[in-house]
């Protein structure tokens, strides 16, 4: 499977557009169709499945995308969101030096070395400009990813606004309100789900890095010294929820964070890695952050940012463990390990999407066999069970080609209207993966497919 495969697939289907396609498009922008936006609905109605209504620790949070710019001061964003720019003079084009480097040289830890090593590193392996070849660095300079604009009628530096970078520092400055109203005591996390802004200086690979892209971050508070039981905690969790939505685990590696690679604040940092086709690359992140956010934003703000431990009486800042989930990185990687080409018995070849039936934009496809006799029917019964889950229905062309067309968009189920049908209350459930067929009263169609979509 290739990503260019994959990227005609998605535009082909509905899953995924190029943005602003009819102006000549807009770099790395990419629209969610009818198909991908209900697929990105139902990962992130997983994630909260998981995360929050199955967990007995945590709890929900919108906050908002503008926030006071002092929060970025705070957390270090201001200053430090940086990545290492480098300008080709020969074309004017810039390029993120560290990715440069791993692009000529994977095993490079790039991240750990200094802005000099990194100019040092091009110059030395003479690594050419991938847009003009040749070989003419700018001095590496530090630039900031955060986009900014102007919040209300003026343009000057007092009302200058951000859009946030990552969600999490709305929780952390939201610490106590959710204390405060939810009466929770430590251990406990908060999740959120929304979108962040990177001015990014080479996006690509499809929707794996974008400059708008949306996360799925937890900050989960505890006390100081229990971090790495957390951390183990929440890893094995993230895994099992990588696994139970159908991810193969040959395809999942760590990769932890060598000393020298850790940022300032961490303690310890695992990057979960998916075999996407051009290698193995960070899907999923998970950080100790240690007391740092809130101990910033304690000082920054002049709020307490402590906790009294009711049973002990002692007060502490707790310490933070942070997985933080790209929504489109992950729908990317289940694209990807969904995707197959079958060559059927007869010779015939199908493409499907062998996606979990709980992600599956649509998990009925209602065929009336002869539109005409049965679609009368088939409407009654679109009535019926679009009050439980997502149904389509696809009326044109022999059942056979209309089969081919749910299988290649991952729909688990096709619900087939015949004759008998309007004589005895049955229809025919076919099985996506299996191609099987059982005839089935309409009584216990809704119970059956419940039980098969279930997470
Ligand atoms: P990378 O090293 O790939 O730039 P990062 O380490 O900066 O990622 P984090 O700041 O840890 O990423 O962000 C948490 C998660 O958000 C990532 O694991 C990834 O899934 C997602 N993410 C980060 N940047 C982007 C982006 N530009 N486009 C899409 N998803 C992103």
């Amino acid at each position: 499977m290739t990503l260019e495969k994959l990227v005609n697939y998605a535009k082909l289907t509905g899953y995924i557009y190029q943005g602003s396609e009819i102006y000549g498009g807009l770099a790395n922008t990419w629209d969610y169709g009818p198909l991908g936006s209900l697929l990105k609905n139902n990962i992130r109605d997983a994630w909260i499945k998981r995360f929050v209504t199955e967990s007995p620790y945590n709890v929900l949070l919108d906050s908002s995308i503008l926030l006071n710019k002092r929060i970025w001061e705070a957390s270090g964003h201001l200053g430090g969101f940086v990545d290492p720019l480098t300008e080709c003079r020969g074309c004017q084009n810039r390029f993120r030096a560290d990715k440069l480097i791993n692009d000529f040289d994977p095993s490079v830890n790039a991240d750990s070395l200094s802005y000099e090593e990194l100019y040092d590193y091009l110059l030395n392996n003479k690594i050419k400009c991938p847009n003009c070849g040749k070989l003419e660095w700018t001095e590496i300079r530090r630039f900031n990813l955060m986009f900014k604009t102007h919040q209300g009628p003026i343009e000057d530096t007092s009302n200058e606004i951000f859009l946030r970078p990552e969600t999490a520092q709305g929780i952390f400055v939201n610490f106590k309100n959710i204390l405060r109203t939810t009466r929770r005591k430590i251990p406990f996390g908060v999740c959120q789900i929304g979108k962040a802004f990177r001015n990014e200086i080479t996006p690509g690979n499809f929707i794996f890095r974008t400059r708008e892209f949306e996360q799925m971050e937890q900050e989960f508070f505890c006390e100081p010294g229990t971090e790495m039981e957390w951390f183990d905690y929440w890893l094995n969790e993230m895994k099992n929820f990588l696994y139970d939505l159908g991810i193969k685990k040959e395809h999942i590696d760590l990769h932890e964070h060598g000393k020298e690679e850790l940022s300032h604040y961490s303690n310890k940092t695992i990057d979960i890695l998916y075999k996407y086709p051009w290698g193995f690359d960070e899907l999923w992140g998970i950080a100790s952050r240690t007391n740092f956010d809130l101990s910033s934003h304690q000082e920054h703000s002049g709020e307490a940012m402590e906790y009294l431990d009711p049973e002990t009486n002692d007060k502490y800042i707790p310490y933070v463990v942070e997985p933080s989930l790209g929504l489109n990185r992950l729908l990317l990687a289940i694209l990807f390990e969904s995707y197959a080409e079958e060559i059927l018995e007869e010779g015939t070849e199908r493409i499907v999407l062998k996606i979990h039936p709980y992600l599956a934009p649509h998990k009925v496809a209602i065929l009336p066999l002869i539109r005409k006799k049965h679609n009368d029917k088939a409407e009654e019964i679109f009535k019926q069970l679009s009050k439980h889950f997502s149904v389509t229905t696809d009326v044109t062309q022999t059942i056979g080609r209309r089969y081919r067309r749910q299988d290649q968009v991952g729909t688990p189920y096709c619900l087939t209207i015949d004759d008998q049908t309007l004589e005895d209350n049955t229809v025919t459930l076919r099985d996506r993966d299996t191609m099987e067929q059982i005839r089935i009263s309409l009584d216990e169609v809704v119970s059956y497919i419940n039980k098969k979509i279930a997470f």
